[in-house]
This record gives structure tokens, C-alpha cells and sequence, in this order.
């Protein structure tokens, strides 16, 4: 019930925020984040709103024109896509067309043009480039990775796994790593696998396919309390744990229940995401996903 509320708080400022001032969202973003987006509008730091500004000049009666993200070249899909989605809010109406969703999943695809950054978004609208490998790849301690197991994360990521481990023993919970960086060539067999036992349709709701998988960034671990199988982790005291401190610690759940039309995958509550603290502590207080964040806020 306290949850419930605090959740409803949340949401309520959320709506607010997206409601009142877009553009002053965008400009918002902590300079070292801004730097860190290399393509995106938001890597012009605050001049880049203010081009967007005088560049959009939308229609004066646009009723999308005042949400966060709003692109001109998009009015005429945000009119289409609330047409159709008539319960959506225009914010989501515009976060959800950026990300791509009126169109279908895979359709469209952009190769990511900088598969280093941290903010690095790989979903099924934007696939890593061929043979991508992070050259930053290390070891988590076999003490954090359940029954030993050798997993890797990108240093940072690495680093910042650790410390959520130990952040979660110091408050009684146990979290380890269950799987970590995956290369094309295993996500290949892993997703080919699953093809062939359930089906293309039905394999495409829980694994990604190959060149698609954020595990390929070396920035995504799966995760599990070490009693329960990872994807019982949902049903954990470290679930409930996590989703409050994971920001902490740079990370973010990146397949939450009912998201899975955003994400185009089943809610996976064991998946978590390395963004860096602040990144991860703004996703965590809009109650968005990455991908929401990404489309609305950095591109
Ligand atoms: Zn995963």
C-alpha cells in the first residue's frame, strides 16, 4: 500500500514534469551526460535546445509540440499514432514514436554509430555494428557470480557491479551475477536455439536476436539471489531491494512489468543496465524505461 503510493507520487511528478517545460528538460541534463551523447541533440549541451527551439517552430496548435523530445519531422506520426492510441498521454505519444514503435519491431533498423558510449541504447529499432566487441571487457570476482561463473562487464560497469553486490550484502541481500557480456557468435546460438524450440514469434519476446542484445554491449547483466533461478528473481527480497537502490549504483532494470510494448520483450526483472549514477538516478525518478530516456531526452 505504501508502495503503492509512493509509486503514485512518483508518476504524479513524472506527468508534471513532462507536462510543464520539455524543452527545459532537455536543456537540463547534467553537462558531463550531455558531453557523453555523441550524436544526439543533447550533446550540443544547452545551445542544442535552444536550435531545436527555433529550428521546430511547430504548428502552433500542435498539441505535441510542449512534450519533452518533440521533433518536428515527427508531427504528422504523433497526430497518426494518438489517433490510434487515444489512451496514451502526449509525452508517451512522443517518447513512443521517437523510439520507433509505430512501426514494427526490427523495422527500420539504424546500426548504432557509437557502440562505445555509455548511454549506448541497443534495442530492437538500433543493432551494434558487426563483430562489435567492448575492448574494456573484465572479470567479475567469481565471489559475485553465482557458482563461480566466469562473467564479464566493461570496466566501469564492472566496477560499479561490484560495488552493488557489496552494497547489497552490507544491507542483508544477496545479489550475483548470472550472465553477463554475450558475443554475436553466442548470442547467435543462444537466440537460434530458442528458434527452434518455440518459434521465431515466441523466441522474439524473450531473447534478442544476435547483433540486437544489450548483453553484447558488455553492459547488461542478468542477475539472482544465489537460491532462487535468476528468473525467479522477481519473486525475491532482493528484487524489492534492488528496484530502490539499483540507481545508487548506476543501474537500471531495464525490462520492467508492462513495459513490454515499449521494449518489444517480456518483463525480465532479473535484467539490469549499467548508465552511470546519474543517468540511472533520472530514469529511476521519471519511472521510465532507458529506452523512453534515450528517445525522449538524448536523441
Ligand atoms: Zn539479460
Amino acid at each position: 500500500m505504501k508502495k503503492s503510493v509512493f509509486c503514485l507520487i512518483l508518476f504524479s511528478a513524472a506527468m508534471a514534469l513532462f507536462a510543464g517545460c520539455g524543452e527545459q528538460q532537455s536543456s537540463s541534463l547534467p553537462e558531463s551526460q550531455s558531453a557523453a551523447v555523441g550524436t544526439s541533440q543533447a550533446a550540443s549541451e544547452t545551445s542544442g535546445a535552444e536550435e531545436q527551439d527555433s529550428s521546430s517552430t511547430p504548428a502552433v496548435d500542435d498539441p505535441f509540440a510542449a512534450a519533452a523530445g518533440y521533433r518536428t519531422e515527427n508531427a504528422a506520426r504523433y497526430a497518426d499514432y494518438a489517433a490510434e492510441n487515444p489512451d496514451l498521454t502526449t509525452q508517451q505519444v512522443v517518447s513512443y514514436v521517437n523510439i520507433g514503435l509505430d512501426t514494427p519491431f526490427y523495422s527500420g533498423v539504424e546500426t548504432i554509430a557509437d557502440p562505445d558510449n555509455l548511454l549506448v541504447l541497443c534495442n530492437k529499432y538500433h543493432q551494434l555494428p558487426n563483430g562489435y566487441e567492448p575492448s574494456d571487457l573484465v572479470q567479475i570476482s567469481s565471489a559475485n557470480s553465482n557458482g563461480g561463473k566466469t562473467l564479464y562487464l566493461r570496466a566501469e560497469a564492472a566496477a560499479a557491479f561490484e560495488q552493488l553486490c557489496a552494497g547489497a550484502a552490507a544491507d542483508g541481500y544477496t545479489i550475483l551475477g548470472q550472465s553477463g557480456y554475450r558475443s554475436y557468435s553466442y548470442q547467435e546460438q543462444l537466440y537460434n536455439n530458442y528458434v527452434a524450440r518455440d518459434g521465431q514469434a515466441t523466441a522474439d519476446t524473450y531473447s534478442a536476436r544476435p547483433g540486437f542484445s544489450e548483453h553484447q554491449t558488455g553492459l547488461a547483466m542478468d542477475i539472482c539471489n544465489g537460491t532462487l533461478s535468476y528468473t525467479e528473481f522477481g519473486q525475491t527480497a532482493e528484487y524489492e531491494w534492488a528496484k530502490e537502490h539499483l540507481h545508487e549504483y548506476g543501474f537500471v532494470l531495464h525490462y520492467l512489468p508492462g513495459t513490454e510494448q515499449i521494449t518489444g520483450y517480456m518483463t525480465e526483472e532479473w535484467h539490469i543496465r549499467y548508465v552511470g549514477v546519474e543517468t540511472a538516478t533520472r530514469i529511476h525518478e521519471l519511472g521510465i524505461t532507458l529506452d523512453e530516456y534515450c528517445a525522449t531526452y538524448l536523441e
